[in-house]
């Protein structure tokens, strides 16, 4: 179901509460999207609300990306590929994801230098490259096709009331008249992103860090191929990550993966960030001499978005029946490339674990189950925020001390055995 409408008048007509489905899902992003298909893959129902409107996508066009949701891209991990593997996508992913077969990673002025490569590691790559907007139009599509997920767009959450044994939630959403309508379930998921009108509803209060940073993201092109290879650079303006890409046509087509496309999240110091927004040849030039020639000449700078780096973490993740999931729950530094991976370990594990309460035929909103699924997941979760950080931090500190400790670090990184299998399956997600 896809309600889409517009505004046209202030009138709020109430209508009757719906209560046909066992799970509701509030904010449909990335994690929203995925979460919903997770739980379809386990026969649940849910109904998906989105603040948003959808754009109106046709299957048949498969050349048409969406810029619904943002201009990023994501690495996904080994793991969150094997995840769409077992609901059945990753077929549809595939032919816009690019392997990343070696991971660099230096620091500017420093001798410090380490490498993974797939090879030595003995797997297949360590993870793909995907931009988002073919990510968040392949999950909407397939979720769209779902007969058991139903999507509300333009519906702007605004009340959530528990009772004993469900969850009522209200939401407002533009016709010709302006309707709040009632929904209620068994159990309230929260994937309403890092500023969660949920997470306030429950009063469930967070830890927020500013990093007084800013992330400059887009798409460059260089004069060498990238050959699958991701660089992670640290320069003391911040760290740079260059990850391979796509071409813009990819179908899959090996010659395509060959390109010269990479994606670029380069975080600089708040306040800095016009300039590398709205100069081409400054941005360049910057990368240029942050890199040297280790990705081959910057050539050509596409759109870029800037994306004010703030950590934010919920104190808690369950409040009787409703539980807060994905950046509503932990926003992180993108530094690693671990956040929606992260969030997609959280929904595998809760849609395993439903799954198995309804084979059970018990409440599938259980707050005692709920409880169960906070606590299994903390370990993974403060292992991720904790390596973010060192890594935030560590690699920017520029005391001459420290600076040359990681230096040393690296080197030992690189040459040490069982240490890099140790790191490579913490970051491609297959060890929790
Ligand atoms: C620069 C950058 C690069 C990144 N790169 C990576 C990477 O390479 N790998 C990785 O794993 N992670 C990466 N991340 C992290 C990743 O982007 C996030 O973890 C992920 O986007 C979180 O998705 P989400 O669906 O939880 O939140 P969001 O994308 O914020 O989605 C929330 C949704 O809820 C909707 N919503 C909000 N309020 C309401 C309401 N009241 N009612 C209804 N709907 C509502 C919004 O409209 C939105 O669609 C990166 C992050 C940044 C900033």
């Amino acid at each position: 179901m896809m309600q889409n409408t517009n505004a046209t008048s202030s009138t709020v007509k109430k209508k009757a509460a719906i209560t046909d489905q066992q799970v509701l899902i509030a904010g449909g992003g990335h994690v929203g999207l995925s979460f919903a298909l997770l739980l379809a893959h386990h026969g649940i129902k849910s109904t998906l609300l989105e603040k948003n409107s959808y754009p109106t996508i046709s299957p048949q066009d498969d050349r048409t990306r969406s810029h619904y949701l943002d201009s990023r891209n994501t690495a996904l991990s080994r793991r969150t590929v094997q995840i769409y593997q077992e609901i059945g996508l990753w077929d549809e992913l595939q032919s816009h994801a690019c392997r990343i077969d070696a991971v660099q990673i230096s620091e500017q002025g420093s001798f410090g230098r380490a490498q993974l490569n797939k090879a030595d590691e003995q797997v297949e790559s360590f993870g793909q490259v995907m931009e988002n907007a073919w990510l968040g139009r392949k999950l909407l599509l397939a979720a769209q096709q779902e007969s058991l997920i139903s999507i509300i767009d333009n519906a702007n959450v605004i009340a959530v009331e528990q009772q004993p044994d469900g969850v009522t939630l209200s939401f407002s959403y533009y016709g010709e008249e302006e309707h709040e309508q009632q929904l209620q379930a068994s159990l309230l998921v929260a994937c309403d992103g890092r500023d969660s009108t949920v997470r306030q509803l429950l009063d469930i209060g967070t830890t927020t860090y500013d990093y007084q940073q800013t992330a400059i993201v887009g798409v460059v092109e260089t004069d060498k191929p990238h050959d699958h290879v991701a660089i992670e650079r640290f320069s003391p303006a911040g760290p740079l990550a260059v990850l391979p890409l796509t071409d813009p046509e990819g179908d899959g087509n090996e010659e395509y993966q060959q390109g010269y496309r990479r994606s670029v999240v380069w975080v600089c110091p708040k306040g800095e960030e016009t300039r590398y927004l709205e100069d081409d040849a400054h941005f360049l030039a910057t990368l240029q001499g942050a890199f040297g020639d280790r990705a081959g000449t910057f050539v050509n700078a596409g759109r870029r978005g800037g994306y004010p780096l703030t950590r934010v973490l919920a104190d808690k993740q369950v409040a009787g029946r409703c539980v807060i999931m994905g950046n509503a729950a932990h926003t992180l530094h993108p530094v690693a490339g671990q956040g929606f991976n992260l969030c997609m370990r959280d929904a595998q594990v809760l849609a395993k674990m439903l799954s198995a309460q309804v084979l059970r035929g018990e409440d599938i909103g259980s707050p005692a189950l709920l409880t169960r699924y906070e606590k299994f997941r903390q370990t993974d979760q403060k292992r991720v925020i904790r390596f973010c950080d060192a890594v935030v931090h560590g690699f920017t500190h520029p005391n001459p001390a420290i600076k040359l400790a990681r230096n040393m670090a690296l080197v030992a990184f690189d040459k040490l055995p069982n240490i890099k299998p140790l790191v490579a399956n913490y970051a491609m997600g297959l060890k929790s």
